[in-house]
């Protein structure tokens, strides 16, 4: 396997720290070097507070592999609210999204991260007026970070990967890209990881290690999530295609299921123990 190159990181808004302090020294504790960073709490900040945060960062000499935002307003208590109210599919909300989006694409910029990625939403069928007003936001987005030299990565799992492929076409933007979510793929119902992600292939630039066992109403009922390698992703078979489909980022660990920091901790130490033991990475 060639991914024993491939540095492991952790998403930051998995170890459930109080600030950027608390941040460095969990993700240092980890033996890690590169975090994906929640950039809502510093968007939200005072000038003189971000900039503080922004320099313990840069200091730190951790490596952000991509920013992440949420939306405020969305509601993941069941698929039929997240469904309503996810990512740049509410009319209502567009403008609001728009700016919070481009917002968090401007201090990705300023500190020299290169993707950010979000749950753009569920994706209408393709026959659907709704499909076309996504598609143009989707690229509006997507243009407004081209110009800023920042990707937009989507977060995957809503859609089966043969619908998101088609989006990806349709909307056409070089800067336009997936963060592949396996436990996300269970979570929904949407289909087979593995198969997801070979279908999604070299569009994948960025990836959660997240785990999770299904509903028994896929679909309709959200799954459950795992620590990395305790689900049904299958973590040899994920790794394995994510070398056969030449993936060349980062393995960043995601943990969304854990209440407290050190909870957390102790599920991210344990899904790098697992990505190690499979292919060897330090
Ligand atoms: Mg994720």
């Amino acid at each position: 396997m060639n991914l024993e190159n491939h540095p492991i990181g952790v998403c930051s808004w998995s170890l459930k720290t109080s600030g950027p302090a608390e941040l460095i020294s969990a993700v240092q504790s980890l033996g890690l070097q590169h975090v994906q960073l929640a950039l809502g709490p510093l968007i939200d900040s005072a000038e003189r507070e971000r900039a503080a945060a922004m320099e313990l960062i840069r200091s730190s000499g951790i490596q952000l592999t991509a920013g992440m935002i949420g939306f405020v307003g969305e509601n993941y208590s069941s698929l039929e609210t997240i469904r309503r109210t996810g990512g740049i599919v509410p009319d209502a909300l567009w403008d609001d999204r728009r700016a919070r989006a481009i917002a968090a694409g401007e201090l990705a910029a300023r500190m020299g991260i290169v993707a950010v990625s979000f749950h753009l939403g569920f994706i209408p069928a393709r026959s659907s007026p709704a499909y076309a007003t996504l598609k143009f936001r989707a690229a509006d987005i997507s243009a407004a970070y081209q110009s800023l030299g920042v990707s937009l990565l989507m977060e995957t799992g809503q859609e089966s990967a043969a619908a998101l492929l088609d989006f990806l076409h349709d909307v056409a933007a070089a800067n336009l890209a997936v963060n592949f979510d396996p436990a996300n793929v269970i979570l929904y119902g949407a289909g087979d990881p593995i198969a997801a992600l070979r279908t999604l292939g070299k569009h994948v630039r960025h990836v959660h290690f997240k785990d999770a066992i299904a509903s028994d109403q896929p679909g309709v009922t959200w799954g459950r999530e795992t620590r990395f390698g305790d689900g049904e992703v299958n973590a040899s078979a994920f790794l394995q295609t994510l070398d056969e489909i030449g993936y060349a980022g980062p393995l960043v660990i995601e943990c969304e299921f854990e209440k407290t920091h050190a909870a957390a901790l102790a599920s991210v130490r344990a899904g790098i123990e697992t990505i190690r033991r499979i292919c060897g990475n330090q």
